[in-house]
């Protein structure tokens, strides 16, 4: 007796060594596609974005959550970087900034072309996979970063945007954020007002991903409800789990399930344990759970590495979703469930949304609203009443009526 005893915690650490090496296995065809990383954020707050700094080396930097080492350790292949700006750049610089944090990230592909390639695409994710390189992709965090502009937008997909979070912790003139459902925010435009749903519609139109991290229930369930293509949740975890606004409650995860869209879980312990601290089991627990109510094929990672303070034992950086696949495995996920949430799912929401793109479309135009603009900074050009080339219609049949009356009066 005593010896069986004395074996198991080597039965224990045998096994524990198979799930890790299974994960390896797996992760070494099907590597992660992680959501959401904010190391373009801190490039700026430690190195106002000078890359070519000594200490800003990505293959030695050791303060953060993420360098080149630990992308290679973690079996990281693709990445939605993060181009990122704080709610108090809204109607100030918030364009400025967010075209210098999509910049960093091109300098950033530019400068390890080794290690990253910029793509924009699912097939340019599948290449660089083939290559062993780190497929990079720029997810913007906050629609105030389009500055209620259709153009905006479109700019912005032209430079490599592929997802957009529809707000950040703060609402814009035409969606809502989280805070609304905390009560620390006013709701303004319960969900989406006419202009953010014509600023679904063109992401839509454009291929460009609808990220629901960071929005009011009301705005997920708006835009889960007009999107025409899956959504992803690029940085979110279980409301049942931990009952943070910034989680996703069990009757989106019904959406989410019928609409093929996909929740990347946040590891932020404040998400995953509503506690400062949490463990790796624990961010397993939420996977679990989204699996449960939404299927295996909504369930995905997105670290917020670099964007949090806390993170859960044995998650430490991105080192480590070898450990958190392990775990999966020894919770007797299936092999294709696990490379589902390593890839697979990303890559059919984002073919999804490929597919569901229509170039040769009639772009959305209308502007926002006049009324509907904050800030005190903007000029109102195209706004003002006159002078005018193009008088409304109702002004153009008067004036009309005017010269026929005068001709039947001569
Ligand atoms: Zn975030």
């Amino acid at each position: 007796m005593q010896t069986v005893w004395w074996l198991w915690p080597l039965v224990a650490l045998c096994s524990g060594d198979q799930f890790r090496g299974e994960a390896e296995k797996i992760m070494r065809a099907t590597p992660v596609i992680d959501g959401h990383n904010d190391l373009p954020w801190q490039l700026l707050t430690m190195f106002n974005n000078q890359l070519q700094e000594k200490a800003a080396d990505l293959t030695s930097l050791a303060q953060t959550h993420t360098n080149i080492p630990k992308l290679r350790a973690g079996f990281v292949g693709a990445q939605f970087w993060s181009a990122y700006t704080p709610c108090d750049t809204q109607n100030k610089d918030a364009v400025r900034r967010i075209l210098e944090q999509i910049d960093v990230i091109h300098r950033m592909c530019h400068m390890y072309p080794e290690t990253f390639v910029c793509v924009t695409n699912s097939t340019g994710i599948r290449q660089a996979f083939q290559e062993g390189r780190v497929a990079s992709l720029i997810g913007v965090e906050g629609g105030h970063s389009i500055d209620s502009s259709l153009g905006v937008l479109r700019a912005l997909y032209h430079l490599g945007m592929r997802y957009l979070t529809l707000t950040h912790s703060c609402n814009t003139p035409w969606a809502d954020n989280w805070l609304v459902d905390t009560g620390e925010d006013q709701a303004q435009s319960q969900g989406l007002s006419e202009f953010g749903q014509s600023v679904v519609r063109e992401m839509n139109r454009l291929g460009v991903i609808i990220d629901l991290a960071h929005v009011s229930v009301a705005t997920m369930k708006a835009a889960l409800r007009l999107s025409k293509a899956p959504i992803i949740f690029s940085h979110s975890s279980a409301y049942s789990l931990c009952r943070h606004r910034r989680n996703v409650p069990d009757d989106v995860l019904q959406l989410v399930n019928q609409t093929g869209s996909l929740v990347m879980v946040n590891f932020y312990n404040d998400y995953v344990s509503c506690q400062q601290q949490a463990t790796l089991s624990q961010v397993a627990d939420h996977l679990d759970h989204i699996k449960k109510v939404a299927g295996a094929g909504a369930v995905g990672f997105g670290g917020d590495y670099d964007g949090v303070s806390r993170l859960p034992s044995g998650l430490e950086d991105v080192s480590k979703y070898p450990d958190l696949v392990a775990e999966l495995l020894r919770r007797r996920w299936t092999e294709a469930e696990v490379r589902g949430a390593l890839a697979d799912n990303l890559l059919r929401v984002f073919e999804a949304v490929e597919q569901v793109s229509d170039h040769a479309g009639t772009p959305e135009e209308v502007p926002i609203p006049l009324g509907e603009l904050q800030g005190s900074c903007r000029t109102t050009y195209g706004y003002s009443e006159a002078p005018s080339f193009h008088p409304p219609p109702g002004a153009l049949l008067a004036s009309l009526s005017t010269i026929l009356l005068g001709l039947c009066l001569l």
